[in-house]
């Protein structure tokens, strides 16, 4: 289905493509691998189309130990450099990050299925700003966070919702702080990496510091089992992030996690209404909900449980799902067959179990990974549909008597990632922000995010903080620990950042 004027031109990413020969691989010691006998690949989709967009290796052990070491024969010397020096060459990421943000652009969009004006408006622009200000504290570095020196070699596993803020998100930090990288991009979501990788050549950054290896999550376990690697950082489901964890236990190796959400997005009934299901849209149906921190569950207080229901239903009428090429779209594909068959199946069990489901019909295009912006009510709060992460665009409402009951509810969820509270009422807000078990609570707004800004969760959720200097701290470890590592047979990380 096409709306509106024609779609983004995607002929430049379409080029580039095709100058790779549509081989995506690991880049290792600032080149890329070319692969050895008979190596394994699989396919780069455009879930939107079907259509295969290229091929990607997959990495084998001997890549891994080849990154792994790549970047420790880096890392001595990156750390050695004053923070005003690994700023400069931040600034120069950023920098190509910005001229090239419409390839990353297209190329996400194409990848993923993102609506193009997300990719183009948010993720990019949110990537490159999170690189320019890791730049900054790189700057200030060896005054800010004197008697702290880096892990060493940072190990990080991404997902694919986000693909190039994610890498951005660990990436700029671990830079920053004199780490150096092996990072594994989701095996749905290769291509914005492999354009952040020629931009490191392009930067000038030294060989090593940054290597990106391809491949499913059994390379992601031999980036966690290796042990080389002296921290590790990992977004993406609970059930992987509880497995890294038990797996890492006893290395070692530092760890941070930020894994899924069931956020509550509350209602109260002196809110601003049409403010709130405007930020309503953003919160569950912003990037097909496929967001960590999405708010799935809409807790509206029951006064105007009705109305605003009501409401949601016709703005959700409004909503264009279709090509993510084209402008005009607001939810494009899911990412790939597995997660439409995911949400799909959950949406399902729910409907079976009694929830009263709302969608529009022949509201998706026919063809490819799409799922329709969908209402469940008639939800009870212990329901499995309310507990579940989704990661869809998928609604449960639950209604609730008053602030007590909201707070019940809100946290009646073993995650705590983020939550979202409108009332008019400045008092109630400021009492419900603490009592929320959530990593952020934001206030009349939903999905903000700044580089300056911790994030993480709570309980299932993950810990540790991405962004802010809470999230440099994840890339840090004080230097009396070296001193006394010195004495352990293996010496991990490096003692040179100091000033
Ligand atoms: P996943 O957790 O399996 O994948 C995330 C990353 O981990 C990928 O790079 C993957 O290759 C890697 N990985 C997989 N197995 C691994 C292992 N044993 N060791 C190390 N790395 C491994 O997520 P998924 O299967 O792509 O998605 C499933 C569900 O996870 C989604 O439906 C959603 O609920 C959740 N999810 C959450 C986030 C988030 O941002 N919190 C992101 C993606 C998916």
């Amino acid at each position: 289905m096409e709306y509106g004027p024609a779609p983004e031109d995607d002929k430049p990413a379409r080029a580039w493509i095709d100058q790779r020969g549509g081989k995506f691989v690991s880049f290792i010691n600032g080149k890329f691998v070319t692969p050895g006998d008979k190596p394994t690949w699989f396919p780069a989709e455009n879930p939107a189309t079907g259509e295969k967009l290229g091929q990607v290796y997959q990495s084998t052990q001997k890549d891994v130990d080849a990154a792994v070491k790549a970047a420790r024969a880096a890392q001595e010397n990156w750390a050695a450099l004053p923070g005003f020096e690994r700023a400069k060459y931040l600034y120069a990421i950023t920098r190509l990050m910005q001229k090239h943000a419409r390839l990353f652009a297209v190329l996400e969009t194409l990848d993923n299925g993102k609506p193009i004006r997300e990719s183009r408006d948010i993720d990019v622009p949110a990537a490159t700003a999170h690189f320019h200000h890791h730049a900054g504290w790189a700057q200030i570095m060896d005054d800010e966070f004197d008697g702290y020196e880096p892990y060493g070699v940072a190990g990080q596993i991404i997902p694919w919702n986000f693909p190039l803020l994610m890498l951005a998100w660990k990436v700029a930090p671990a830079l920053a702080t004199g780490n150096t990288v092996v990072l594994k991009p989701a095996e749905q979501t290769n291509l914005t990496a492999q354009l952040f990788a020629e931009i490191c050549v392009e930067a000038g950054l030294p060989k090593g510091v940054f290597n990106l290896v391809t491949g499913d999550g059994k390379v992601g376990a031999m980036i966690v089992a290796h042990d080389g690697i002296d921290k590790l950082a990992f977004t993406g489901s609970t059930d992987i992030g509880r497995l890294i964890r038990k797996e890492s236990a006893g290395s070692g190796k530092a760890l941070t996690l930020e894994l899924g959400g069931k956020s509550p997005y509350i209602v109260f009934d002196d809110a601003d209404i049409d403010s709130a299901v405007e930020g309503l849209v953003d919160a569950i149906w912003f990037n097909q909900g496929e967001v960590c921190c999405a708010g799935s569950r809409l807790l509206v207080q029951e006064s105007i449980y009705d109305s605003f229901v009501e409401k949601l239903k016709r703005r959700m009428q409004n909503l264009r799902v279709g090509n993510p090429m084209d402008k005009c779209v607001d939810l494009g594909a899911v990412v790939d067959k597995t997660q439409l068959d995911r949400i799909t199946k959950l949406v399902d069990k729910a409907v079976k179990d009694g929830a009263e489901i709302y969608q529009i019909k022949d509201a998706c295009p026919t063809k490819g990974c799409f799922y329709p912006p969908t209402i469940l009510t008639n939800v009870e709060p212990s329901d499995e549909i309310a507990q579940i992460e989704v990661f869809g665009p998928v609604l449960s409402v639950i209604s609730f008597r008053n602030q007590q009951d909201a707070v019940a509810i809100a946290n009646n969820t073993r995650f705590g990632l983020a939550a979202t509270v409108w009332t008019e009422n400045i008092n109630m807000a400021l009492e419900m922000a603490p009592a929320i078990k959530a990593g952020v609570v934001w206030i009349n707004s939903s999905n903000r995010f700044y580089a300056g800004c911790g994030f993480g969760g709570y309980r299932e959720s993950g810990y540790g903080r991405e962004g802010g200097k809470e999230g440099l701290y994840a890339y840090l470890k004080p230097s009396y620990l070296s001193t006394l590592s010195e004495a352990s047979p293996r010496k991990r990380g490096s003692t040179a950042a100091k000033k």
